[in-house]
């Protein structure tokens, strides 16, 4: 095959600004942003792949069988050496499988001219490579593809100039050759080029077939509303016989039939049958009748080359300034999207100081709640749950309030039943209303305000929000009121198992008064250790999701602590059961001073007021100046019956002794429970996700938590790319 000369002069109007577009091109920016391009559009036959091969001297094939399958983008780019290099740009759709193997392909040249003698074989290979179905006959394979064939001409005589060829629009599908489908998919591949407003569209329209009927002015009109960028190029002008036809075709490209902005072009290319003799020797024909009266500039090839590049070349200026700043905002924000990803965790070292660092700011967020420091961190103003100090004070107070007024299976004697000086106020039976509590929790609030918003971040805890925390936990929250008549009670107690000791009581009936009298401690200070728990739990679900905003990665790392933090919450409940059976399964012995004073201080009120009782009894009777004898007073303990002397000894006891076991008992659940088992102890839960844990991972273990997914690292990859494409982008565009 000979050589089809083109004209090869530099045709092209600012070249240095197409040679912008063309380094962009190179640097993959056309996939980011739609650059200044010109596509080559019409029906199957009309002309296209001739016109190309007119234009950039590629021999395409012309074949009917071989009609253009694929979208082909040709781009001429001036380099001082010359050579050419051919791709295969996988479709949007593609699996990964044909995205690889479609990749896999390069194909090289030396020249144009090696090109134009290894095309055919290299046409052939690309076919295969996509599965392009051959011929009719063949079976398998698909008559379409929406991979892109790139052809990247170089050379020191190449203009700056990138086509694109896409199949032709058909309207009726052939059976065993193209579909319904085959019609769609073609239509959306040609829409897809000329729907952007940053390409000039090449409608090519063969003379020998009515223009009326060219679907694709339609087309392009519908995309290109203004019509400035689409011009006509009427093809086949020799296959034209009569002279009204060529009349007509020359009132066309005149511009005095269907009106373009850009108006019309003609060519002449090769025929099937036409040997290889140059464009100038085939336009020839311009020079005669009724081709002569035409305007030179909109004959012929090289005349069209000039155009082409001018409007590539008023494009890009237009475009250059939108371009960069497209650019511009794409760079920021695929620097964001990697900022985002954290910093690269490929390598053991950067496992660890990546996830260290999460463990030094989960530590120093857990120190500034637990001193109370919320000034230390905006993310104490966000959450009300992240206050630490402040939500256990409340719940402790609580705690102790609640053990006061409830924790007594009964009343004891000498007690106010109904204890009012704690009594919660109010508000006691409103509902607390999550609404109301305020997005700002610094926000000055009324005291009862504050109040509520506290009792429901401590009290209010739903179990059901922890099933982690199933099994170690309560499920018990509340308790009733205690009953009244104790003294009915301990003198029931007694009568029923005194033994035959003289006037006093045995350790047996007092140790089961104590244990029944303090049967309601476990579950007050399970339900008051429980909620700790649930609070510590959801403070550090909660800081884990602020210092590890990367979800995958925090699931991980909670599963890689969990067993050791609830590990840690089962000591401290197993504490307190320790504390409960200390205190009530042992008998009740005190070494406290206060117990004694207690005790004799009640027996002295007992006595106290009985005389008290005699004297008003006498004042009633005798006046002003009423007396009680020494006789009376005596009588006052002696007229007691022995059972009921016995069981106010027992009260007074237990009584007593409650009173100083309870004040143990509270603050030892409040001091090794709480604070040293779950708030500052060097074993708390809180202190399980610390730098030194991270130290002490396996490289194995370290790379499962912080390792990045292949997926990951693909983007990463990926954005680290694209960034330097579009800098690079940036500073072509910038001089
Ligand atoms: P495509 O399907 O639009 O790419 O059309 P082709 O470029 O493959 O052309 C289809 C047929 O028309 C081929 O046989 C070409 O040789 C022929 N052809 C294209 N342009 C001309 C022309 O200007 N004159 C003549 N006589 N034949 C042409
Ligand atoms: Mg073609």
């Amino acid at each position: 095959m000979k050589q089809e000369n083109t004209p090869q002069d530099n045709l092209l109007a600012s070249p240095s600004l197409l040679r912008k577009i063309d380094q962009l091109r190179e640097r993959n920016i056309g996939q980011h942003v739609p650059l200044p391009q010109l596509v080559v559009v019409g029906d199957q036959s009309s002309g296209k792949s001739s016109l190309l091969e007119s234009l950039t001297g590629i021999p395409f094939p012309r074949d009917v069988e071989l009609c253009t399958r694929y979208a082909t983008q040709i781009t001429q780019r001036r380099d001082h050496s010359t050579h050419v290099n051919i791709t295969i740009i996988p479709g949007p759709n593609s699996s990964d499988e044909h995205k690889s193997h479609v990749e896999a392909y390069h194909g090289s040249a030396l020249s144009g001219e090696d090109l134009r003698a290894k095309f055919p074989a290299i046409l052939q290979e690309v076919n295969a490579r996509m599965g392009i179905r051959m011929s009719s006959s063949a079976k398998g394979g698909t008559v379409f593809s929406e991979d892109i064939l790139k052809i990247e001409i170089c050379g020191p005589k190449e203009d700056y100039l990138t086509v694109i060829d896409v199949p032709g629009i058909f309207r009726n599908s052939t059976e065993g050759v193209t579909t319904k489908q085959d019609i769609l998919l073609v239509r959306n591949m040609v829409t897809h080029y000329i729907r952007d407003n940053r390409t000039i569209i090449l409608a090519v329209l063969p003379c020998n077939i009515d223009i009326a009927n060219q679907e694709i002015l339609t087309l392009a009109e519908e995309y290109d509303k203004k019509g400035e960028r689409t011009l006509g190029i009427l093809t086949k002008p020799d296959l034209v016989p009569e002279a009204s036809g060529k009349d007509t075709i020359c009132s066309i490209v005149e511009n005095k039939r269907k009106q373009l902005t850009l108006g019309y072009y003609v060519v002449r290319s090769r025929g099937a049958d036409q040997d290889d003799s140059g464009y100038e020797s085939r336009e020839q024909m311009f020079n005669e009748d009724p081709w002569r009266r035409l305007d030179r500039g909109r004959v012929g090839v090289r005349a069209l080359k000039t155009k082409l590049g001018e409007l590539l070349g008023e494009m890009a200026k237009r475009e250059f300034p939108k371009l960069r700043k497209d650019i511009g905002e794409m760079l920021s924000r695929a620097e964001k999207e990697r900022d985002g990803l954290g910093p690269a965790r490929g390598t053991d070292t950067e496992q660890r100081i990546f996830l260290s660092h999460i463990a030094d700011k989960f530590q120093e967020l857990t120190k500034a709640s637990l001193e109370a420091r919320y000034h230390h961190d905006p993310a104490f103003e966000a959450s009300f749950h992240l206050k630490l100090a402040t939500l256990m004070a409340f719940l402790a107070e609580d705690f102790s309030r609640e053990f006061e007024e409830k924790a007594a299976f009964r009343y004891f004697e000498n007690e106010d039943s109904d204890t009012d000086d704690y009594d919660d106020d109010d508000d006691d039976d409103e509902v607390v209303d999550e609404d109301f509590l305020p997005m700002n929790p610094n926000q000055t609030l009324p005291a009862a305000n504050a109040k509520r918003i506290l009792r429901a971040a401590t009290r209010d805890l739903d179990p059901e929000e922890f099933p982690e925390l199933d099994g170690i936990i309560s499920d018990r929250y509340e308790v009733e009121d205690p009953e009244d008549d104790i003294m009915d009670w301990i003198t029931n107690l007694y009568v029923r198992s005194r033994g035959m000791e003289l006037g006093h009581y045995t350790n047996a009936v007092q140790a089961s008064a104590w244990r029944e009298q303090s049967s309601k401690w476990p579950i007050i200070s399970r339900a008051f250790t429980s909620r700790a728990i649930m609070i510590v739990q959801r403070f550090i679900t909660d800081t884990l999701s602020i210092v590890c905003p990367d979800s995958t990665l925090r699931d991980t790392l909670w599963s890689c602590i969990q067993e050791e933090v609830l590990e840690r919450y089962k000591k401290a409940t197993g504490f307190l059961e320790y504390l409960l059976s200390v205190e009530r399964e042992i008998n009740p012995y005190t070494l406290n001073k206060h117990f004694n004073r207690t005790r004799q201080e009640a027996h002295a009120d007992r006595a106290a007021s009985h005389i008290l009782a005699t004297l008003q009894e006498a004042e009633q009777a005798g006046g002003d100046n009423a007396t009680v004898t020494i006789g009376q007073v005596r009588s006052s303990t002696r007229d007691k019956s022995n059972i009921q002397d016995v069981a106010e000894q027992l009260h007074d006891g237990l009584s007593s002794y409650y009173d100083v076991a309870r004040k143990r008992f509270v603050d030892n659940v409040w001091t090794q429970v709480v604070q040293s088992h779950l708030l500052f102890g060097s074993n708390t839960p809180l202190r399980v996700f610390t730098q030194d844990w991270v130290i002490g991972l396996g490289a194995e273990q370290l790379d499962a938590i912080a390792g990045e997914s292949s997926s990951v690292k693909e983007q990463r990859a990926n954005l680290a790319r694209k960034i330097k494409d579009l800098k690079e982008a940036k500073k072509i565009l910038s001089f």
